[in-house]
């Protein structure tokens, strides 16, 4: 259980658009748990897509058995992990188990899951036992591809550069080296080409380090080191931020890592040294998608059909969140991540009970960044599906951005983080 408070929960906030419609579609499924399995599904990934399809497998579809295979043994949240990099939360904020999933109904299994048998409708999990399934899940988030920049891959296993863009021991072990620099020290942060995991992450990252070097090593250098020609997400606010910190913070677009080597790292004019390299690598869909082989789109993501995340190459196999091909304007996020979740989950009870999927979902998303420990802005969309397109396009008129940074979103963002743990992981 996270140390944060659960009194500002309010679950129903958090079903948003999509939830809430394929919720009416499926509202006569309640109640309905007595009856013989309609169906089994495996869900491979308890992230925040896996987890939340699990969740909505069980309270929509009550009759199905509903598995769910992670290799942690606990949920570690990505989404406020940057203000655990900075030193204003704990690794317990952001840490959550699996108890209340299991207490919803769903069989949740501790493995590594290392082969599928898309003909036998098979999975293998590491020490050789087996699951079949009706359905196949499959959330397996990013992995990275670390060959595309000479010698990060030795630098990455050696631990001696971290990522940190999965939560977990990266992450404490980044703080560990933030905190182990001398005043004075440089601290570079290096963000590959779009598209990659949390499009405003990387930004968020160099605010809130900025934020810690500012306030307890003010003499430091932050060098933000961009493989994009600009911002990639909430550009005019991350300018404005980013002048906080002048003086200390120097972004630098065009930047592209090319080559590491010990404490230098080598661009494409310049070579520099930090005392801190935090490369965030390239990356792809997770590496049991590929294994799959299901990473038709660019050879790094996977393709679906909208209206039942099914693989377009493997139906049967229903692939969420950041593995996929996004749509136009579609962010690869934990909150996107959870709507992929429910629009699989209704659509998977329908095609267990031979009925219609629902042909025009809807989906949303918000972003919440902090640019100290304490404020926060946002940028929010909605995605509706267009028949003719096949795809989800943003509804006009919708979302927005902050005017401004401030401490009020600060705490939305909080209770946001709160919100979706709760509604993914049943809390
Ligand atoms: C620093 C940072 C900040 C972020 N901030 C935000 C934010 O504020 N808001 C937001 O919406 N998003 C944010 N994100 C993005 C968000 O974390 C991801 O988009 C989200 O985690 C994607 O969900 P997923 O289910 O696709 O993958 P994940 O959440 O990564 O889940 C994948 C799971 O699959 C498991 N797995 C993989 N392969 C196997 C296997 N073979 N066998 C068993 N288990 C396996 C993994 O252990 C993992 O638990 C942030 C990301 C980062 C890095």
């Amino acid at each position: 259980m996270s140390t944060l408070t659960r009194t500002h929960f309010d679950r129903r906030r958090l079903l948003g658009a999509g939830a809430a419609l394929a919720a009416t579609t499926l509202a006569g499924c309640a109640g309905m748990a007595g009856g013989p399995s309609i169906g089994r599904v495996v869900v491979v990934g308890g992230g925040y897509g896996g987890a939340t399809a699990a969740r909505y497998l069980k309270l929509w579809g009550g009759k199905v058995d509903v598995t769910l295979v992670e290799r942690n043994t606990e949920f570690v949240s990505c989404p406020i992990s940057n203000l655990v990099l900075g030193g204003y939360k704990r690794m317990a904020d952001i840490t959550h188990s699996y108890a209340d999933l299991r207490s919803a109904g769903v069989d949740v299994l501790q493995g590594e899951v290392t082969a599928i048998d898309v003909t036998a409708r098979r999975i293998r999990l590491a020490g050789g036992s087996e699951l079949a399934y009706d359905r196949l899940v499959l959330s397996p988030g990013i992995d990275f591809t670390p060959e595309q920049v000479g010698g990060l891959s030795a630098a990455l296993d050696s631990g001696r550069v971290l990522h940190a863009w999965k939560a977990g021991p990266q992450t404490v072990a980044l703080r560990r080296q933030l905190e182990a620099m001398p005043d004075g020290g440089v601290f570079a942060i290096f963000i590959p080409r779009a598209p990659y995991r949390c499009p405003p992450g990387p930004y968020e990252r160099a605010c809130v380090v900025a934020s810690y070097l500012k306030a307890s090593k003010p003499r430091s250098k932050l060098l933000v080191l961009d493989a994009n020609p600009e911002i990639v997400s909430k550009k005019a606010l991350f300018e404005a931020a980013f002048r906080n910190y002048a003086g200390l913070l120097e972004y630098r677009p065009n930047a592209e890592l090319k080559e590491l080597s010990g404490n230098l790292a080598k661009l494409e004019f310049e070579d520099l040294r930090a005392d801190v390299l935090n490369v965030i690598p390239p990356q792809r869909a997770g590496d049991l998608a590929r294994q799959a082989g299901l990473l038709n789109m660019n050879n790094r993501w996977v393709g679906v059909n909208w209206l039942t995340m099914e693989s377009t190459v493997a139906p049967g196999i229903h692939v969420l969140g950041d593995a996929t091909f996004p749509a136009p304007a579609m962010p690869k996020s934990g909150h996107m991540a959870n709507q992929h979740g429910k629009v699989a989950a209704a659509a998977i009870i329908q095609l267990l009970k031979g009925g219609p999927v629902n042909a025009t979902p809807v989906v949303m998303n918000t972003c919440y960044s902090f640019v100290s420990g304490e404020d926060a802005m946002h940028i929010a969309s909605v995605h509706q599906y267009d028949a003719a397109e096949k795809t989800f396009k943003t509804v006009p008129g919708s979302g927005g951005v902050s005017a401004v940074a401030s401490a009020l979103e600060g705490r939305y963002a909080l209770s946001w983080a709160q919100n979706i743990w709760a509604d993914s992981l049943a809390l």
